[in-house]
């Protein structure tokens, strides 16, 4: 899959840009997690990479095994620390038009606190 150069203009960007606000969750040398603005369950988090990189492809191209162990490793920490692991989550991230990716800067949904629905409508 072809992968578009990385707009610095993204909502996502200025997030980390701090040039607009967010309801942040937990903050390190690799990921910022903030609270989704259109939350589709009780918990609906945002996890994005501190780098820029537009979707998941070009993250597990691109990034290095430290980033990948590092973001890895913060998704699943935010997730216990919302105290997500028992009875479960949903993790989704969406790659380019057909999933309906929004906004070009890789991100990770992490979504629980109730049983959730079918996974693709
Ligand atoms: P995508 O469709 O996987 O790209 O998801 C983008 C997500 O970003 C959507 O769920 C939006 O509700 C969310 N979103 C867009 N702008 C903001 C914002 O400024 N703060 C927090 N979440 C946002």
């Amino acid at each position: 899959m072809a992968v578009s150069a990385y707009d610095p203009e993204n909502i996502f960007a200025k997030i980390l840009r701090g040039e607009i606000p967010c309801k942040k969750v937990f903050e390190n040398e690799w990921a910022l997690a903030f609270h989704d603005i259109g939350s589709k369950a009780p918990v609906h988090v945002l996890v994005i990479p501190k780098k820029p990189y537009v979707s998941f492809v070009d993250f597990s191209a691109r990034a290095s095994e430290d980033e990948i162990t590092g973001f890895t490793r913060t998704v699943g920490h935010v997730a216990t620390a919302l105290g997500l692991d028992e009875p479960g989550y949903r993790l989704i991230s969406n790659v380019g038009p057909d999933s309906g990716q929004e906004v070009p800067h890789f991100h990770v949904h992490l979504l629980g606190g109730r049983r959730l629905g079918a996974l693709v409508s």
